[in-house]
């Protein structure tokens, strides 16, 4: 992967860790409301979406995963892995990750992970 790519993807990556924690701030609350200054202005309509979006799901349980999901993938930036596949060692498609650039499996192998997830729980199931 070009080294513009990453950087791309890295401020993503960032833009996107930032959203959620201010989202996260405001759903839990902290008596504290979101304070409206030069850099988070423009932005807020998209939080409010954000955290109306996930407050109408699950609360801050979905923001806190994928937020786990984005320091994961900061971490394997700083490491110098970002973009290749964990399980298979491919590089992970950059249309992919476009559109989830936290995905740290390439298709096949989130496919066969599903895969072999639904198995288990027919086994257990079965049980
Ligand atoms: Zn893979």
């Amino acid at each position: 992967m070009s080294v513009t790519n990453l950087d791309e993807f890295f401020s993503m990556l960032v833009e996107e860790q930032r959203d959620i924690r201010i989202a996260l701030m405001s759903l839990e609350g902290a008596g504290k409301p979101v304070e409206l200054d030069q850099t988070t202005q423009g932005r807020v309509s998209r939080i409010d979406a954000i955290t109306q979006q996930h407050m109408a799901k699950a609360g801050s349980t979905h923001l806190k995963i994928q937020l786990e999901r984005i320091n994961a993938a900061l971490a394997r930036h700083a490491a110098g892995h970002y973009g290749v596949c964990r399980r298979c060692d491919l590089e992970i498609d950059h249309a992919r990750l476009m559109a989830d650039p936290a995905a740290p499996f390439c298709l096949e192998c989130t496919e066969e992970l599903a895969e072999t997830k639904r198995q288990d729980m027919r086994r257990n199931i079965g049980r």
